[in-house]
This record gives structure tokens, sequence and C-alpha cells, in this order.
């Protein structure tokens, strides 16, 4: 069931006001044993060059030497960044402001002489949205971005660092903001003004699980059956709103919301949602978000908001899945987290898998995508994970993610997936329909927690016990093993027909060959020699620059974009609009929608007649409860 209207009762919007209330008032925390917290502060106002000062008031430090590291990774990136290479003029002062002596260990760390007599260290960092030289690019939303006057993408870990065994200070972060800017986290401030905001926290760990995004506010609160919900955007051409991105993810949340049983898992939670204007920046070439415990931080395109919305949605959704799993249901490898020197669980089919295929299941379940739109969805990552490997067994890959499997990593994605989708089948179908992998996740969150990671190599056992003996058998073959995964067999289980490759009849938008003119960045049609009976039908001519769809202008860059949501909408009848530019004369070609042959790789279908058994399931796997 999805309710996001504005009646019910577990949706509604507050005034920015009542948030900015509860933030001044002051959370008193116990007081610090005095020097045994780190004490951070920037001054956004003083940003040149995409660079900011940072000063450190350390602990005391006892030791006559101390490094001083910024992490190599952190949690949910897979993937080492070394945030230290985008420190420079790192310095280490005694009380009288005499220089202590500094060598470099590695790129990510410092060590420190006479460290007993520690009282300050200043550095400079670079953002790592606009670096000196492009290697390795850290991933938008896991790094930083300083921009004067326009927006602070703070995520912590490229900004502040720590010592060796004191992750688990308090950190006192000050900072001094311009004027009429807000910074959104899901931390609350324990003192805030116009120009400054103070936050204390916790550890390092939370540090590093608490990103920041400080700009000019956009901002929207919204309750969703409890949780408070803060989306704030960053959209310099306005084209997407905190308040149009709110009806939507509370949308999301509730359908997470059902699908969990009833409840959210926190009590307040920060989407930060940065839209960078198309053609002004290169950066990964990808979009995409990271998740924390109480918030996740986003990186798309400018696009209008509603051609931004089903990616928003679907990754709004992994981001909030998350917080089942790894934040709450983790290895030893994950909860005792190395940001110097990273060890890797071989279970990302469950991190990252897993929280992907919920996202999926969640959304049709509840009603916010259809049926065959989740089988669009499944066949879309079958076709994806083809570009992998698919006899590397799953915990191998995982394993050795960092080093030797780099390239295999975003099949978690999609592989990652589809176990998911073949386990909860496998489980559902064992059970006539009473247990699938929802139950499975909340069973685990039951036996462990945060604070109760399980031991890597005892987790298949542990859900075979908690489920069927046939499940240890999956886990062998097509996880720890080297099988790809028994598609056809498995959604069999649902009456879901499944072929690699079969002749069918479905709507086209005409299979062009096109080009992008490099110079304007269009879209042109370059022949009609593979075009299917529809696109010869459209009337297409050779050099056609393809202007509008449905009234939007097309570049290179919302092309596949705008093809990919059209044919998501229309059906038999509807009529397509085209307009071409033809020698310079815009063309509106029209054309109704009509069924053509069509080879379709990976194949998948609901079966029209499914049996009482196959029936049961599909309903049991679909079917909100
Ligand atoms: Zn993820």
């Amino acid at each position: 069931m999805i309710s996001a209207s504005k009646e019910n009762k577990n949706f509604r919007i507050f005034p920015l006001l009542i948030l900015l209330n509860l933030l001044l008032i002051n959370i008193s925390f116990s007081q610090n044993e005095r020097g045994n917290y780190y004490s951070y502060s920037i001054d956004l106002t003083t940003v040149y060059d995409y660079k900011l000062d940072v000063t450190l008031i350390p602990p005391v430090i006892t030791t006559d030497e101390t490094i001083f590291h910024l992490p190599k990774m952190v949690p949910g990136t897979y993937h080492v960044y070394d945030f230290g290479r985008f420190l420079s003029n790192f310095r280490a002062l005694d009380a009288d402001g005499n220089e202590l002596a500094v060598s470099m260990v590695d790129s990510s760390s410092w060590k420190i002489s006479n460290a007993s007599k520690l009282a300050k260290i200043t550095y400079t960092v670079n953002d790592t949205w606009h670096p000196e030289d492009s290697y390795n690019f850290v991933f938008e939303p896991v790094g930083t971005n300083f921009e004067k006057d326009k927006s602070f993408v703070l995520n912590t870990p490229g900004l502040y660092g720590y010592f060796d065994d004191m992750k688990s200070y308090k950190f006192d972060i000050n900072i001094t903001k311009p004027q009429g800017f807000y910074g959104s986290t899901a931390l609350i401030p324990v003192s805030s003004d116009e120009t400054t905001d103070k936050y204390e926290v916790e550890s390092y760990y939370m540090l590093a699980d608490s990103p920041m995004l400080y700009t000019n506010p956009d901002t929207t609160i919204v309750e969703v059956g409890g949780t408070d919900v803060l989306i704030s955007v960053y959209s310099p051409n306005k084209k997407v709103t905190s308040k149009f991105l709110a009806s939507h993810l509370s949308e999301i949340l509730e359908a997470v919301r059902e699908y969990l049983g009833g409840t959210l898992p926190v009590n307040k939670y920060a989407f930060m949602l940065y839209f960078m204007p198309f053609g002004i920046y290169n950066g990964s070439g990808n979009a995409g978000a990271l998740e924390h415990s109480n918030s996740s931080m986003y990186f798309y395109y400018e696009l209008d908001s509603t051609q931004a919305m089903s990616y928003i949605e679907s990754n709004a959704a992994h981001e909030f899945f998350h917080i089942i799993t790894p934040l709450n249901i983790h290895s030893e490898e994950v909860a005792y987290f190395d940001f110097d020197n990273p060890k890797m669980s071989k279970h990302l089919w469950l991190y990252e898998g897993i929280t992907e295929y919920s996202a999926d299941i969640a959304r049709v379940r509840e009603g916010v995508i259809t049926r065959k739109e989740f089988l669009k969805v499944l066949r879309n990552k079958m076709n994806i994970a083809e570009n992998f490997s698919d006899t590397l067994p799953f915990t191998v890959m995982s394993k050795d993610v960092l080093t030797k499997y780099v390239d295999e990593y975003q099949n978690v994605y999609y592989k990652g997936a589809l176990i998911g989708a073949c386990l909860d089948l496998k489980l559902r179908s064992l059970s006539n329909g009473k247990y699938g992998v929802r139950d499975m996740m909340n069973d685990l969150a039951a036996k462990y927690g945060k604070d109760k990671p399980f031991k890597d190599d005892e987790l298949f056992d542990v859900i075979t016990e908690l489920t069927y003996p046939e499940i240890r058998t999956f886990f062998a073959d097509y996880v720890e093993g080297n099988k790809p995964l028994p598609l056809k067999e498995y959604l069999a289980l649902a009456g879901v027909e499944y072929a690699k490759q079969k002749r069918t009849k479905d709507i086209s938008f005409g299979t062009l060959s096109v080009n992008v003119d490099d110079v304007t960045n269009r879209v042109v049609v370059e022949n009609l020699d593979n075009a299917d009976e529809f696109g010869q039908d459209m009337g297409y001519e050779e050099g056609d620059v393809i202007n509008k769809i449905y009234g939007t202008k097309v570049t290179a860059h919302n092309f596949g974009l705008i093809v990919q949501a059209v044919m998501n909408q229309v059906k038999a009848g509807d009529i397509l609009q085209v307009e071409v530019l033809r020698e310079g004369k815009p063309i509106l070609l029209m054309k109704e929608f009509y069924k053509v042959d069509v080879d379709k790789h990976n194949y998948v279908g609901f079966k029209k007649k499914p049996d009482a058994q196959q029936q049961m399931v599909r309903e049991s796997w679909l079917a909100s409860d």
C-alpha cells in the first residue's frame, strides 16, 4: 500500500522554521576530559582555488612520536582513494608556534617527532572534485567540493584526520560559514548562529559517517511513520527542488516502511543531493550516492525533475536499505573498520547485492513500480551483468575487490541483486510462500546488529540454520562457487519465463543507428540499415538531428535517458512524437506505437497461466502483505 498524499497522517511537511528552532536548542554533552579530544576548525568564507585551510588542536599526546592519518578508504566505497593526497602545507607546531619535525610515512600518513609537545596542526586541503590530476578520481558522493559562495560538499574523511589508537576520542568541529548558508547533516549542532556552527561527535567513526552539505538552503522536512526526514538540495538552476523531491522520497520511504513491516529503523534521516549543471564539469563521469547511518549524499547532473526521478527513487531506496546492511548487519571487517589498512569481507553479495535487490523488490511490492517494470529492472541487470565475469565466485571477488578485482566491483549491483532475487525465490518456494529474503534479513538483524558483527566464515552456515539445508547448497554453488545463476529454473518457481534469446513482439523506439555531433553535442541519425519496421515507418532520414522528443530538447547527454523513460511509459497505440531538424528545419514525426518483431536477449515475461504452486510463490514474492 502506498500513501504519499498530504492527508495521510504518516506524511506531513513541516516548515523549515521548526527545524531551525530545533537546531538552536543546545544539546548538553558530557564534559570531555580536558585534552582528550580533537578540535577542528574550518572557515568556508576563506576558500580559494577549491582549497580550504584546516586547523586542529589535537588531543594531548604522551608519546615521543605519533602518526597522523587521513583515511585511505571509507566504509561503503570498496575502493582505496587515499585522501591524504589532497593535503598540502602540513605543519605540526608546539605551544610557542615552533615547528616540530614531520616526515611522510605514506601519502596519507605523517609522522610527527617530539609529539608530546604537539599543540596545533595546520594543513590545506584541495577538494576532490577539482583535483590537480585526475588519477584515481574520487567518486563525487564520497569526496569534497569547495565552491566559493556556492556550495560545500563536506564528506568528512576528505577533510579531517586522526591519530593512531585515538579514533574513539571525541571531536569538536567548528565551521565558519558565509551569511545565509545552512549546514545540512544528520548531526545536530551544539551551537549555531548566522555565521558559525559547532558540532560534537563521539568518535572518528561517527565523524566519517556524518557528511555535510553547506549552501543557501533549499530544504524540506517530512515525517514518514515517525521518522523525521530532511531533504536538502543544491540545484543551481533550480531544476530540482527539495519540495518536489520530498513527495517522491516520502513515497519511497513509505514503501520501505511497509516492506519492513511498519517501522523505519531510524528516528531521523538526511538526504543531501547535489545537482551539477550539464556541460561545465567532467569529474568521475558517474552519478550516484553513498550511504551513511543517518544520511546519504547524492551527486547527479541537473536534468529536469521528472527525468531525474526514476534514478533518484531507486538510488534513494538503495541507500536507505543500507541502514539494514552493512550498517546493522555486518562482519568484523566492517565493524572494526580500518581506515588506514582496510580489510574486506567476502559478503558483498549481502551488503550491496541484497541492498540493491531490496530497493527493487520493495518498490514493486508496494506499488511504486509495476510488476512488468520490475521484470524490466531484472532484465536490465541480466544484460549489464554480462559485462562482468560470471564464473568468478562472488566471495572471491569481494575479498579482493580492492586489488585484483577492482573492475568487477560494479557487478554487485547487477549479479549481486540477481543473487538476491534467486535466493528470495528459493526461500519462498521452500517455505510455501511464508519466508523470503526480507524475513532472512530481519532474522539476521535480530541475531546481530550494529554492535554485534558476524564472523565472515560463519555467515552461510548461520543463514542455513535460520532457513533450509538447500540454502547451503545455493551459497556453495552460486555465491562461493563458480556456477552461473540458474535464472530459468528459479524464475520458473514464480511462473516467470526466462530465455537467453527469444524472438518476440514488442513496441520499439525503432533501433536507429545514431551518432553524436562532437561540436553541437546533438544526436544525429547515422543510417536506417538496422532500423526495425517501426523505425523505418517513423520517416527518419539519414542526417536528421533528433531535436525534441515529446517536446523535450534532446542532447547526447539525455538522449538515452529520455528514450528509456519514454519506453518505460508508453504502450502500443500511444503516439510517438519526435521533432527532427532536417537541413536545419524542424519537422515533426509522429506514429502510433505498434508491436514489431524484436529479438530479446535475456527475455523475461510472466507466464499467463502459472500453476497453483507458481501462483502462490509469485504472490508471496510480489504482493504487498
Ligand atoms: Zn550501496
